[in-house]
């Protein structure tokens, strides 16, 4: 079968991670090119679009799924999950708490959806907040580096939503890994 060029994808990424660390932050940023310090916690889930002009003409549409008010269980439905094909996994690097839920988060994610070739979805792991890490940096964090790979995350940045840092490696990245993962 000839593949297509100038094909136009859908591809459903999750944007996962406890109540405050900045995860719509991530997606404005990205999506709208904006920061506020107050993002209003609609309830439920949103989605935001990208359209990526990406290589060999194909158009990728990105569609970013953020959740609201369903963080503080740790867990999403599996609806939530169906046909996602990426995520990105957000802690607050100065809540100590919040980098502990990350294998919560990964492993619910990997227990409610895999890619249709059997394999896990792809997730690249965000740090966010890193324009606070002077002042607030949690000392017990580990290294990332190994962490990350220990649980299977393709890659880890640290990221700013707020002066825009990382946002746009971490998510071409996750790209990148979505599209060699098929
Ligand atoms: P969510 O609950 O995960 O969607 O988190 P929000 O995006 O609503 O962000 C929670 C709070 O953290 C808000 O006050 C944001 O302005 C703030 N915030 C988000 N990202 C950053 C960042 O990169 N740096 C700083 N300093 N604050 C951030
Ligand atoms: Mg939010």
């Amino acid at each position: 079968v000839m593949q297509q060029q100038n094909q136009e994808r859908l591809l459903k990424v999750l944007v996962i991670g406890d109540l405050g660390v900045g995860k719509t932050s991530v997606i404005k940023r990205y999506v709208h090119e904006v920061f506020s310090q107050h993002y209003r916690a609609t309830i439920g889930v949103d989605f935001a679009l990208k359209v990526l002009n990406w290589e060999h003409g194909s158009v990728l549409r990105l569609q970013l799924w953020d959740i609201a008010g369903q963080e503080r269980y740790g867990n999403m439905t599996r609806v939530y999950y169906r046909e996602a094909v990426g995520a990105l996994v957000v802690f607050d690097m100065t809540r100590l708490s919040t980098f502990q839920a990350v294998l919560k988060w990964k492993g619910d994610l990997d227990s409610k959806v895999t890619l249709k070739n059997g394999k896990s979805v792809p997730a690249v792991l965000l740090a966010n907040k890193c324009d606070q890490s002077r002042n607030g940096l949690c000392p017990k964090l580990p290294k990332l580096e190994n962490f990350s790979r220990q649980y299977g995350f393709v890659d880890w940045f640290e990221t700013s939503a707020k002066d825009n840092t990382n946002i746009d490696a971490a998510i071409t990245c996750l790209v990148k890994s979505i599209l060699s993962a098929e």
